[in-house]
């Protein structure tokens, strides 16, 4: 589901600061007041003329906490859509509000763009669980095996695989490859889940998300106990018992798909906590319950980072083309599948 941002419709909801990650705040999702919207006008003044100056857009994650998300993104969306967004980006710059394999895969899909990303240090513990060596080393003790590869990793690790594929994709990806044996790589748990609704055999990666990670069944429980009649989405790199727990499991953007139509009036977003933010201010007819937990990678993107990396260039994401010219094919093979 792609958004544009919001102009003129400024409402921010309290955000825990990233020192709060592994803390469960469970309770409902509580707005700002206009004081904090007031701090960010400077920086969202600025980078919408630096934008229009510079020939940038922003394409910016779900998970962006929302003076970001509704401040000052051009395109808004889950991994797959801000890939599809990306190869028909025509200004010259793409800021890139999310975390750094997003960036690549932009400059995968679209190389004659030149692509910013905020703060280097945005990475992905997904990404970082698993090289290209051990992609090759599996495929030797999997001999044939297709290598599906979940966009969270490097560029490195995508041109060693068949076909990549995104937690909104994932069961279509592997349907569409016709075998019973696949290797899914790096997320363990989404492998798990996806396994679960193809009756493909997953090989799978001990990789993990360390936000999704950290929430467990008998907490979805609980929070069934104290909001009864609450409708549950998680995210499929949760645990698989957590997501048996939940009424829903898709991508963030299903989630916000979830939303849109309205299916509950009260809904528990069991995934990265400026999530539920951003739905919560364009859905004030909805109730939303947190369980939250923050992505320390993501919220690394402030208004401030974003503003510098306008006005100064930095960071440019650059790719090797020997490899670039393999992991764009694997992402091309998912962006295919429909
Ligand atoms: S939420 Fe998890 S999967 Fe997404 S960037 Fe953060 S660590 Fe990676």
């Amino acid at each position: 589901m792609l958004r544009s941002s919001i102009k003129g419709n400024p409402v921010t909801t309290q955000t825990p600061t990233v020192a709060d990650s592994r803390t469960n705040l469970r309770g409902p999702v509580r707005p700002l007041g206009a004081d904090d919207w007031d701090a960010a006008a400077a920086d969202i003044d600025a980078i919408q003329r630096l934008k229009r100056e510079k020939d940038a857009i922003i394409l910016a994650h779900n998970y962006m906490t929302q003076d970001i998300f509704h401040g000052v993104a051009d395109i808004t969306g889950d991994s797959l859509a801000l890939a599809r967004e990306a190869q028909h980006v025509t200004q010259g710059t793409i800021v890139l509000a999310g975390v750094h394999f997003m960036a690549e895969t932009a400059k995968l899909l679209n190389p004659a763009k030149r692509v910013l990303i905020p703060d280097l240090r945005a990475g992905c513990s997904l990404a970082s669980s698993i090289t290209a060596a051990d992609v090759r080393a599996l495929r030797a003790q999997h001999p044939g095996v297709p290598v599906v590869t979940y966009v969270n990793t490097s560029a490195d690790v995508k041109a060693e695989s068949d076909i990549c594929c995104t937690s909104g994709n994932a069961v279509r990806v592997i349907e569409s490859l016709g075998v019973d044996r696949v290797i899914m790589i790096p997320d363990q748990y989404l492998a798990r889940n996806v396994a679960a609704q193809t009756g493909v055999e997953v090989i799978i990666w001990p990789g993990a998300c360390e936000v999704h990670e950290q929430f467990t069944a008998a907490e979805v429980r609980a929070l069934r106990e104290e909001h009864p009649g609450v409708a549950v989405l998680a995210h499929p790199e949760c645990p698989p018992e957590v997501v048996a727990e939940a009424d829903f499991a898709g991508s963030t953007a299903q989630m916000s798909d979830f939303v849109e139509q309205r299916r509950a009036q009260k809904i528990a977003l069991i995934t990265e906590c400026s999530m539920g933010d951003n739905l919560a201010a364009t859905h004030p007819d909805i109730e939303f319950v947190s369980m939250c937990r923050l992505c320390p990678h993501m919220k690394r993107n402030t208004l401030a980072k974003i503003r510098t990396s306008l006005e100064t260039g930095r960071h440019e994401v650059t790719l090797d083309p020997a490899i670039a010219g393999r992991a764009r094919r694997a992402v091309e093979r998912m962006l295919a599948v429909r």
